[in-house]
């Protein structure tokens, strides 16, 4: 099997899935209960907390633990949010966020919020002269996504900081799911109010994420209940905690490695694609190495996803379409403005167990189809 789709989700490693079934069975405690065997519990779930923002590099920081980026990105941007509902207040984002911002903003927008969708660059970036320009005394909330999952641009999170910072009553928030443990952090993370960041994207447990927020913020209570991890109630998964803290523990150890393996692999595949007059790149040359999108000359993604199958190869097309009614892949038509482009487009995504070789067989693989 060549699996080419790491930025969907990665395999887990022994060493997080060893730890998350040796906490379950020695320290199944509820990290509530005051007794010494609660205790137990809760230091492992400080440490955990602590694991995390040591490798952020935070001294300002708290986090909760969430089941994933799609719950911490709801928290972040509704823990804010529902502070001003019915004030008329402005909120930004870009339009080619994951949908568990995008559609937080969507119902915000419905709800009475001024939203701002900001444009992007054909390099895939967020157009910061739009923020410059959007961002008022009004502005409550900014969400920007470090790095994006379909086509890899990567936002300068020191300028949109830059940006923001003179808006005091506005919070900045970066979805850094596919940056966190996979890049050097390019940023000061006790300059930015937010950030979520997921396990299963950097060889952690499904089911685990977390919102690493400033400690001077309070959010809006996400789930009502005993208020174990303050806005998220309910009884703390301590496996999944640790689980969680131990993959990002594990990926910041791997980042230089990983980074210059995936960009010999990434830069490989853009040489072979180039000389094939039927395709198209779409991740521009500052895109992360993780992350190579391209199309494929009048051939439907779904198409060509199918046939790298059958040779057990896999990747994405992050479309949702059907053979009736394709839909051009969204982040794709922002970035590139051709329709074409966006409804015959392929992700791959490397991690690193792929290898040269399997970037030769896609290739091969990629020269023989027919139509
Ligand atoms: N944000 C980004 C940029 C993502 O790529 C993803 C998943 O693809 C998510 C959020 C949602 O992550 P999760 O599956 O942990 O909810």
């Amino acid at each position: 099997m060549i699996y080419f789709d790491n930025a969907a989700t990665t395999k887990p490693s022994q060493t997080v899935l060893d730890i998350y079934n040796r906490t379950s069975n020695e320290c199944w405690f509820n990290a509530s209960s005051p007794h010494k065997l609660g205790t137990k519990s809760n230091n492992l779930y400080n440490k955990a907390k602590a694991l995390v923002t040591k490798n952020l590099n935070t001294t300002n920081h708290n986090v909760i633990f969430t089941s994933g980026a799609t719950e911490a990105n709801n928290i972040a941007i509704y823990g804010i949010c529902n502070k001003y509902l019915n004030q008329n207040s402005r909120i930004i984002t870009s339009k080619i966020e994951h949908p568990s911002v995008l559609n937080c903003f969507k119902d915000l927008e419905q709800k009475g919020f001024d939203v701002i969708y900001l444009d992007t660059l054909n390099d895939g970036t967020v157009d910061l002269k739009m923020l410059e320009t959007s961002l008022n005394n009004n502005t409550v909330l900014v969400s920007i996504m470090w790095v994006n999952n379909i086509i890899g641009s990567i936002n300068n999170i020191n300028e949109i900081i830059k940006l923001v910072k003179p808006y005091k009553k506005a919070k900045l928030h970066i979805d850094a799911v596919q940056g966190i443990g996979k890049l050097p952090l390019s940023f000061n993370a006790n300059e930015v109010d937010l950030i979520t960041l997921s396990s299963h994207k950097i060889h952690g447990i499904k089911g685990a994420g977390a919102l690493v927020y400033k400690e001077n913020i309070i959010l809006d209570e996400f789930l009502k209940g005993s208020n174990q991890q303050l806005s998220k109630s309910g009884t703390i998964d301590l496996a999944g905690c640790v689980a969680c803290a131990k993959s990002v523990d594990e990926a910041f150890k791997n980042i230089s490695s990983t980074v210059l393996h995936v960009t010999k692999i990434k830069n490989y595949l853009i040489d072979e694609l180039k000389k094939l007059d039927y395709i198209t790149i779409n991740s521009s040359i500052n895109s992360s190495p993780y992350i190579l999108n391209f199309s494929y000359n009048n051939l439907y993604s779904e198409t060509l996803m199918h046939y790298f199958e059958e040779h057990n190869i896999y990747v994405s097309i992050s479309s949702a379409c059907n053979d009736k009614q394709r839909k051009p892949e969204r982040t794709v038509l922002e970035a590139t403005k051709n329709e074409d482009l966006a409804l015959t487009s392929i992700r791959l995504s490397f991690h690193m167990e792929n290898s040269l070789d399997e970037a030769k067989q896609f290739i091969e693989v990629l020269k023989k189809y027919r139509k």
